[in-house]
């Protein structure tokens, strides 16, 4: 039988895995092991020139365990795994969501090319962009949600003459404020830049909706790239990254990876494998709590305005975005306290079952402030500009009962003010 018959979830606990090959272990080993025994000099010899690209793999031939810097069984069966979720040819993993941002920007910009990317991304991406490529001789042109594709064709002929982007950059939802950027969109601007076989990559940070809710490489994506220490570890135990694509160019950055030393351990890739069998039910249930929780809000006479993509009306810019590549609104919520800093912290301080720590997509609901944590180092007018103000709060809902998560944020804002 064909896995594609199947439904991701359901190939989640098997797919790719043969327990006779392993002791008749049910759940596949960690083979926490840094190098792997040559079984002759001719196979070690095989092993190295697939995995260094130097000549193609015969028919039925097999890339062989080398050394845990280019695979690792477990890893192996992660990327697998994760690669069948998204319908895709293949899935790598890398030691941090930045690690797979860095290593995948790294393969293809060569100094003097330019780097497109939809503001606001995440804020560890946005220094990488506009302190570390620059360095490099990179150049760097931005775009907001709901610019026409003429704008940005203009801005990037106007800040690079006669340049075209390398790669196209965007992060949906974006984060903190939920902003939605039309991948469609995105990938006529990479067909309005191609010229023979060369197009611009584009790349989607799917970490807030993805794989569940959100499939770019369906709207025209290259690359579906994702922090799996949010959602897709799960349970705020493991730091990862993974890009999902087809075989090329995912066996470039793979390359890239084993010189760069991004890929991800094999205890991590033991932890995502367990991650990847509650994926679904967990952002599922995460999603259908914040749809609550962020119903509330919207009605709770302290809050200005509630940004969570449940909410969006018809006619509101997005709605139209969302409606053609979500299927369902996820967990995070931003919001807009009345006040400011103090109103913000006092409702932060004083808000129980929820813990007050960055990141995002875990069993257990967290709660931060943008302005003054994870894009504090974002400059103020683009601040301004994207509505990171001192009144935002953004929420990443989890597990717990959303009548109990109710009741703390109520508690919480009668401290307020
Ligand atoms: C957290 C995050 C990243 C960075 O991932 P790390 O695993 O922390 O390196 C990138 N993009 C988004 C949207 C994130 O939330």
């Amino acid at each position: 039988m064909d896995y594609k018959e199947f439904s991701p979830e359901s190939l989640m606990m098997s797919y790719a895995y043969n327990a006779e090959d392993h002791q008749g272990s049910i759940k596949c080993p960690l083979y926490q092991t840094s190098t792997f025994v040559f079984q002759s000099a001719e196979e070690g010899k095989a092993f190295f020139e697939i995995a260094y690209g130097l000549r193609a793999k015969c028919p039925n031939e097999k890339l062989g365990m080398i050394y845990s810097r280019l695979n690792n069984p477990t890893l192996d069966l992660a990327e697998k795994r994760l690669a069948a979720y998204e319908g895709a040819e293949e899935a790598l993993f890398f030691s941090s969501g930045m690690g797979a941002i860095s290593t995948t920007v790294l393969t293809f910009l060569k100094p003097g090319d330019v780097l497109l990317y939809a503001s606001p991304v995440y804020g560890g991406t946005e220094h990488l962009f506009n302190h570390a490529l620059p360095g490099f001789n990179i150049g760097i042109v931005k775009f907001y949600a709901g610019e026409t594709e003429e704008t940005i064709i203009n801005r990037v002929s106007k800040e690079f003459p006669g340049k075209k982007p390398k790669i196209i950059y965007i992060e949906v939802p974006g984060n903190p404020t939920n902003s939605l950027i039309d991948i469609e969109m995105c990938a006529r601007l990479a067909e309005h830049y191609k010229e023979g076989d060369c197009k611009p990559l584009l790349v989607v940070d799917n970490t807030f909706l993805g794989p569940v809710f959100q499939h770019p490489l369906q709207h025209g994506a290259d690359i579906s790239l994702y922090s799996a220490t949010k959602f897709i570890g799960g349970h705020s135990d493991l730091v990862g990254g993974a890009c999902v694509g087809f075989s090329n160019p995912i066996c470039e950055i793979r390359v890239m990876r084993s010189f760069l030393g991004s890929m991800m351990d094999p205890h991590s890739a033991w932890l995502v494998l367990r991650s990847l069998e509650t994926l679904k039910i967990r952002m599922e249930q995460q999603a259908i709590g914040a749809a609550k929780v962020a119903e509330h809000l919207a009605k709770h006479p302290k809050i200005e305005r509630v940004s969570y993509l449940g909410l969006l009306k018809n006619g509101e810019q997005g709605k139209d975005i969302y409606d053609k590549q979500c299927s369902f609104s996820g967990s995070m919520i931003s919001f807009y306290i009345k006040g400011g800093e103090k109103e913000a912290y006092q409702f932060l301080n004083n808000l129980h079952l929820f813990k007050l720590a960055v990141s995002l997509g875990s069993t257990e609901s967290l709660a931060e402030h943008p302005a003054t944590m994870t894009h504090i180092d974002v400059p103020d007018d683009e601040k301004q500009r994207l509505g990171i103000n001192e009144q935002l709060i953004r929420l990443s809902i989890g597990l717990e009962k959303p009548e109990d998560l109710i009741k703390a944020i109520d508690e919480a804002f009668r401290k307020v003010g």
